[in-house]
């Protein structure tokens, strides 16, 4: 078994600088060939932890040539491309179009699969209060609030997610030089914070529908999410994801 830490001349932080710094090691890696929504597949190397913070059975996926581009940054040429995914039963295994979650993974896949990189699907469904509350947000939303009010409403915080485990993940797959797939700039901040390098936020692509255009609106308005939405389309459904 390919040990990536060593592969990359890993040398952990400093243990205990910050929350980040816990050990998290890789418990196993195995093969899984993804299917495209195109047709034809793509292989991913899937891989789990132990010692992750949270005790959730996060996983990341290895995918194109995932060795070359840690070796690369490690040694100072450019950035591993890195997505953190959030779960989402209803988008990614549904394929509700009530959110923009199963085409970014496509999208994420696909791009990260050409320039190697890794795709962490991180499992704080409904932006980390869960699926039945999610569930209990969709039943607000169709009632008037947004995404965030929802989860407000529910008494919950608009966003719970929290990217510490995210961060042992790359640190156990050797990856501290970090440019990040996502149009949501809390991601990078706390990426940072927890002592990893965000060189670069590349933004995702727009997967807009007449489903989902309220949900993306409320997004694209929130915290400064940097997806560009055409001013005038601002009908329909809202959905509850969160990238
Ligand atoms: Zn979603």
């Amino acid at each position: 078994m390919i040990d990536p830490l060593r592969s990359a001349g890993y040398r952990p932080m400093g243990a205990g600088r910050a929350a980040g710094a816990a050990r998290g090691a890789v418990r196993r890696q195995v093969t899984v060939p993804l299917r495209l929504p195109e047709g034809g597949s793509l292989p991913a190397e899937v891989f789990s932890f132990d010692g992750l913070v949270d005790g959730e059975e996060h996983v990341a996926l290895g995918l194109g040539d995932w060795r070359e581009a840690v070796r690369r940054a490690a040694a100072g040429g450019e950035p591993v491309l890195v997505r953190m995914h959030s779960e989402c039963l209803t988008g990614d295994v549904f394929g509700s179009e009530r959110c923009d979650c199963g085409p970014q993974f496509h999208e994420a896949v696909t791009r990260i699969s050409a320039a190697g990189g890794f795709l962490l699907y991180l499992r704080q469904e409904g932006r980390g209060i869960g699926l039945y509350a999610k569930l209990d947000a969709y039943g607000l939303q169709d009632r008037g609030l947004d995404t965030y009010q929802a989860n407000l409403a529910l008494g919950r915080s608009e966003d719970e997610r929290d990217y510490t485990a995210a961060a042992q993940m790359l640190r156990a797959l050797g990856v501290r030089r970090v440019a990040l797939l996502s149009n949501n700039p809390d991601k990078a901040e706390q990426l940072g914070r927890l002592g990893l390098e965000v060189t670069e936020r590349v933004p995702t692509a727009l997967h807009l529908s007449s489903a989902n255009v309220r949900y993306l609106t409320a997004k694209a308005r929130h915290r400064a999410h940097t997806l560009r939405l055409p001013d005038d389309r601002v009908n329909g459904a809202d959905g509850a994801g969160g990238s």
